[in-house]
C-alpha cells in the first residue's frame, strides 16, 4: 500500500471519467464450481506460511525497489513459477524490467574556501536540479533574489557564472507580489540570470531540516521517463543564518558538486497460465512484492504489506496450474503479475499498463491483493474483507464477486473505503488503480490498516493465516468464475 496521498491526489479528476457503471444484468455463476472447490484445496495455509517465511525474512531487507532484497524476492517468485511449471508469458522470461531514476540528495557536496560543509547539519539541497559541478566560483549576495516591477535585487549586479546568495521570504515594507515567497521562482530567475547555483538562507533552518531530513536521507525514486524530463534548474542549497555568518560572510570562493541523479532497474515478475477457448482474453491477478526497506536502521519486513498478497497470488497460481495439469484448463488466460515499485508510487503496475504484455483491451479485469493478512482496529474477527473499486467500472464484476462470497466464503463485505469521498483515497493507492484508469474493471482486496503499517513490526508472527487463507480462496473462486464463465464480463 502506497503511502504518499499528496503525490497522487492530482490524478483523481482524471479518473472520474472512467468510473461510470457499465450495464448490469442479473448475474448467475456459470463456471464449474465442483471443480473450483476441488482445486481451491491446493491453496493451503502451509504454503502461504512457507512462502511468506521467505519473503518476509530479514535476509530480504524489506524488499526495497532496486535493492538486493527486491532482486532476491523477484528470483524467489520466478523460481516458484518455474518449479510449479507455470510458464512466463510468450516472449518474456518471467521478468519485465523497468528503469527507475533515483535522486540521492546525500551525494551533494558544498565547500566554502577550504571548509567542507556537512550535509544536513550545515546545508541541504532541495528540489529538482540538474547534475552540475563547479570549483572556486565567486559568490554574490542578491538580497531576496526578486525582480518585481520597480523592485530589483539584481540591479547593477552581474551574477553570470557566480553563486548567488538569496534570503528566504520577502523584503519588509515592499510591494513585491506574495508569489515571490516561492523559492522555485527565485531559483528560476537566478537560472535565467546565468548563475551557477543558489544558496538560500533559511529563516528557520532547524525546523525545515527536521521536516525534510527523512526525504534527504532516503533516495527519491521516479519512473525513468519522468527523469528524462530532468530539470534544467541550477542547484538550490539551503543554509542557516548561522552558517551564513560563520562561512559565507568572509567567503572568497565556493565549490560544489551535484551528482545525485542516477538510474537503477527493477522488475515485475510474470507468470502465465494460458486459457483454451478464449485464450486471447486475459485476467490479471496482481500483488506487489516490494516493500519499503529500512526505517531508521530497522528492517521493515512487510509481511502483510504486501507479502500477504504476494503469497496469495502464488498459491492461486498453483491451484490453477494443478487444474490445468488435470485437464481443467481455464477458458480465458491468467496473468499473475507480481509488481515492484508499488511503495514508490505504483511504478511497476504503471509500467505494465504503459507496456502491457497482453493488449489492455483484451484484459478482462484486475484482481489486486494488497494487505490481506491482518485484522484492523475496526473489526474483531477475521470474517470480513474491504472491497474497493469492484462496482466502479463493471457492475457485473461486483455482482459476481458478491455471489461468489455468498456461495463459497460467507464473510462480511465491507465497502467503507469504496466510497468516492473516502478520505484515505485507498482507491488510488494500490496497483489496481493503473488498470482502472485504463477502464479495466478492478477489485482491490484489503483487510485494512493496522498499527504496524509501514513499520519494522509488520512481521509474519502477526499474520492471521486463517484470514489470509480465506481471502486467497475468495480471490481464487472469483478468478475461476471470471476465466471460465460463458462470456467475458462487461
Ligand atoms: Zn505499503
Amino acid at each position: 500500500m502506497f503511502n504518499k496521498i499528496g503525490l497522487i491526489s492530482g490524478v483523481i479528476i482524471f479518473c472520474c471519467g472512467c468510473s461510470l457503471f457499465r450495464k448490469a444484468k442479473p448475474v448467475f455463476l456459470e463456471a464449474d464450481h465442483n471443480k473450483s472447490k476441488e482445486y481451491a484445496s491446493f491453496i493451503t495455509k502451509e504454503d502461504l506460511f512457507n512462502n511468506l517465511s521467505v519473503l518476509s525474512a530479514d535476509s530480504l531487507e524489506g524488499r526495497e525497489t532496486t535493492k538486493p532484497g527486491q532482486k532476491k524476492a523477484a528470483h524467489f517468485i520466478k523460481n516458484f513459477f518455474i518449479s510449479n511449471n507455470i510458464p512466463s508469458p510468450p516472449s518474456t522470461n518471467y521478468f519485465q524490467k523497468f528503469n527507475i531514476g533515483i535522486s540521492d540528495f546525500k551525494r551533494a557536496t558544498l565547500v566554502v574556501d577550504n571548509d567542507t560543509l556537512d550535509i544536513i547539519k550545515d546545508f541541504y539541497l532541495f528540489g529538482n536540479t540538474k547534475d552540475t559541478s563547479f570549483s572556486d566560483v565567486n559568490v554574490v549576495s542578491v538580497g531576496y533574489g526578486i525582480i518585481d516591477g520597480d523592485y530589483n535585487d539584481y540591479l547593477n549586479l552581474d551574477v553570470k557564472n557566480k553563486v548567488v546568495i538569496i534570503n528566504e521570504g520577502l523584503p519588509e515594507s515592499s510591494t513585491v507580489s506574495n508569489s515571490w515567497q516561492s523559492w522555485r521562482k527565485k531559483q528560476k530567475l537566478a537560472t535565467e540570470k546565468g548563475a551557477l547555483a543558489v544558496i538560500t538562507i533559511k529563516q528557520d533552518y532547524s525546523s525545515s531540516i527536521e521536516r525534510i531530513a527523512p526525504f534527504l536521507l532516503n533516495p527519491q525514486m521516479k519512473m525513468h521517463k519522468d527523469v528524462l524530463a530532468q530539470s534544467n534548474m541550477i542547484p538550490n542549497f539551503c543554509i542557516s543564518q548561522q552558517v551564513f555568518t560563520d562561512f559565507f560572510k568572509v567567503a572568497n570562493k565556493v565549490s560544489f558538486k551535484v551528482d545525485i541523479n542516477y538510474l537503477a532497474d527493477a522488475e515485475n515478475v510474470l507468470g502465465y497460465i494460458e486459457g483454451d477457448e478464449n485464450k486471447e482474453e486475459v485476467l490479471v491477478i496482481s500483488a506487489h512484492y516490494d516493500h519499503i526497506g529500512y526505517d531508521n536502521g530497522e528492517i521493515c519486513n512487510g509481511a502483510d504489506d504486501d507479502g500477504s498478497g504476494t503469497v496469495s497470488l502464488m498459491s492461486i497460481a498453483k491451484a490453477f496450474i494443478e487444474a490445468k495439469k488435470n485437464g481443467f484448463t481455464n477458458k480465458r488466460s491468467i496473468l499473475f503479475l507480481a509488481v515492484s515499485g508499488e511503495e514508490k508510487g505504483l511504478f511497476g503496475s504503471r509500467y505494465y499498463t504503459d507496456n502491457p504484455v497482453f493488449p489492455l483491451k483484451n484484459t478482462i479485469a484486475d484482481l489486486n491483493i494488497d494487505m490481506v493478512g491482518r485484522i484492523d482496529t475496526v473489526h474483531t474477527d477475521i470474517n470480513y474483507i474491504y472491497l474497493i473499486g469492484s462496482n466502479k467500472i463493471s457492475k457485473e464484476l461486483h455482482n459476481i464477486n458478491e455471489m461468489v462470497n455468498d456461495k463459497f466464503i460467507g464473510i462480511d463485505l465491507d465497502y467503507t473505503f469504496n466510497s468516492d469521498d473516502d478520505p484515505n483515497n485507498f482507491y488510488y493507492r494500490s496497483d489496481h488503480y493503473n488498470f482502472a484508469k485504463n477502464d479495466i474493471p478492478v477489485i482491490f482486496y484489503f483487510s485494512g490498516i493496522h498499527r504496524d503499517y509501514h513499520k519494522p513490526t509488520d512481521d509474519i508472527e502477526k499474520i492471521n493465516f486463517d484470514k489470509l487463507h480465506k481471502t486467497a480462496k475468495y480471490v481464487f473462486f472469483t478468478a475461476w468464475e471470471l476465466v471460465n464463465r460463458e462470456s467475458r464480463i462487461k
